[in-house]
This record gives C-alpha cells, structure tokens and sequence, in this order.
C-alpha cells in the first residue's frame, strides 16, 4: 500500500492511494469522516436570551461552530479521570456577553484556554436590536462525528477511482471528444488524441468522450475507452479547520490501526493463542 501526496497544507490534502482494497479506502474515508475526535460545543447555561432566537436555537447553531482542537491537551469524558463530570483536561468553557445593536459572532466566544478558541471569528451566531441582550456560558467537549455531525473535522471527504483513458489506433483525431470532454482532460498529440499532461486525475469518468467518438460515426466500439483502477483511489479531504488536514489523516490511520490489532488481540484470546 502506498500514499503519495498530490497537495497538502493545513486545510486540504490530496492524495492517490494505490494497492488497497476498496473495503480499506472506504474504511479511511470512514475514519476520517467519524473516528477523528475534535472539540464541540455540547453544553450551554444561557442566563439571558432576549434575541429573536429560542434557546435551543442558539444552542444549535453555537454546537456548529468549528474550535480549534489540541489532541494534545484535551481527552474525551469517558476516559478521562473525572469520570465524565467534566474538568479542564476533557472540557473547554467559554463565555458570551453582548448587548444590541449588533451581530453576534463567534469571536464573542471568549475562551478559558486561548488554545482552543473558535476557527473563524466571523460566523454570525445571531443578530440583536437595540436593548437585545445574551448572555451565556458554554462548554465543548471532545467527541467524534459518530456521536454527531458537529464533531466531523472534515468538510469535504471522498475519493474516487483513479481514471485510465485508453485511446486505440482507430482514433484518426477528429478532435469530437476534444471538445465534448467538460473537464478539459484531452488534446489532440500528432495522429491520435491524448490525456493532457498532468491532469489525467481530473478525468470524472463521464463518458462523454465515449458517446462523442460514437457519434462521429467510427463504428460499433469507440477508439477511446474510459475505465477505471480497481486498487487506486484519488482523495480529497478538506478540514473544517478544528485540525490540520496531516492531523486527521494520521489520527485515521491510527484508529484503524488499534481496532485492528484489537481484532487480532480478541481473535487470539479466542483461539487460545494470545499474542504476547
Ligand atoms: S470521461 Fe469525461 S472527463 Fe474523462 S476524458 Fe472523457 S469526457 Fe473528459
Ligand atoms: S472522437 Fe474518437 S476518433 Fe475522434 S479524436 Fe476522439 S478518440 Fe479519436
Ligand atoms: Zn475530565
């Protein structure tokens, strides 16, 4: 199995994994999706709401907005040694105090810990008149997108097969899938037409190419064919910010890693054959 890195930076990777299965791709996409914990806002005490919005509105849209998550500094409730009541280790506070006329944003969430301050500072949480006034206190906790959609650090994560385009000598370079071809993937080389270079992975397997060679009247079989690698996935995982992109791929990989030596762990003491 090999992964090579098309573009990484802090909020989005792309990257081809090659020799795995598809059971294995969609268990990566999977993990990173649901299985990469990060910070959320899960409790709220509101001691004066007298804006446009219920409580349990506020409530709502406060739980989706992405915090900055330091895996390093915080555990989840349940294997923390406060047992689930919540203490600094496995809970973030913040408070919020503003009065109208003005929007409220998320950088009138004022942490406890700077470290895990809200992402962005200009997501309008609720907008208040003149006399308006919240205030609340609320408190994040580390979890994952399994429990809830708020704990996803990814915003976009998916992959798809890594396109082969097959051009035969029948191709008399009409240049008809040249121009049909939405994505600008093929050009006419000499005789024949060809995959431009480099962008082969932006092919989405359309099949317009296909139909258009078809169309102009070759025969039965078209001299392009589009197909696909059974073992090579293209992926694109953008973050929503709470965690580097290099973070949620590695932390991934680490989940599917410990439930596999678990499975092995309980398949051994089953057998009769614990691993030492
Ligand atoms: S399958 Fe679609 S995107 Fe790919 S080369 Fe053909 S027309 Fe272009
Ligand atoms: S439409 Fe068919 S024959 Fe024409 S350039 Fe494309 S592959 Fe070649
Ligand atoms: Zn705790």
């Amino acid at each position: 199995m090999e992964i090579v890195i098309a573009s990484l930076d802090d909020s989005l990777a792309r990257f081809t994994l090659s020799g795995a299965s598809p059971a294995f791709a969609n268990a990566f996409r999977r993990a990173m999706i649901g299985e990469v914990p990060t910070l959320a806002i899960e409790d709220v005490r509101i001691y004066d709401n007298t804006s446009a919005l219920f409580d349990e509105m506020l409530a709502h849209r406060l739980g989706l907005i992405p915090i900055k998550t330091d895996l390093q500094s915080y555990s989840t409730q349940d294997t923390c040694s406060c047992g689930g009541a919540g203490c600094p280790a496995c809970t973030a506070t913040y408070t919020l105090s503003v009065e109208g006329p003005r929007v409220v944003t998320s950088s009138d969430l004022i942490p406890q810990d700077p470290k895990v301050a809200p992402v962005h500072g200009n997501i309008p949480i609720v907008k208040l008149t003149k006399g308006q006034k919240l205030v609340i206190e609320a408190r994040a906790t580390l979890n994952t997108g399994r429990m809830h959609a708020k704990w996803q650090p990814t915003l976009v994560c998916g992959y798809k097969n890594h396109p082969v385009v097959t051009i035969s000598d029948a191709c008399d370079a009409c240049a008809l899938c040249v121009d049909e071809c939405p994505r600008g993937v093929l050009e006419v080389k000499g005789k024949k037409v060809g995959v431009v270079s480099g962008k082969l992975p932006d092919c989405s397997m359309c099949r317009l190419c296909e139909r258009a060679c078809l169309a102009s009247g070759i025969g039965e079989e078209p001299a392009i064919v589009i197909s696909a690698e059974k073992d090579r996935y293209i992926f694109v995982v953008e973050s929503d910010g709470s965690l580097t992109a290099k973070e949620i791929m590695n932390r991934a990989l680490q989940y599917i890693r410990e439930q596999a030596d678990e499975l092995e762990k309980q398949l051994g003491e089953l057998s009769g054959d614990e691993k030492r």
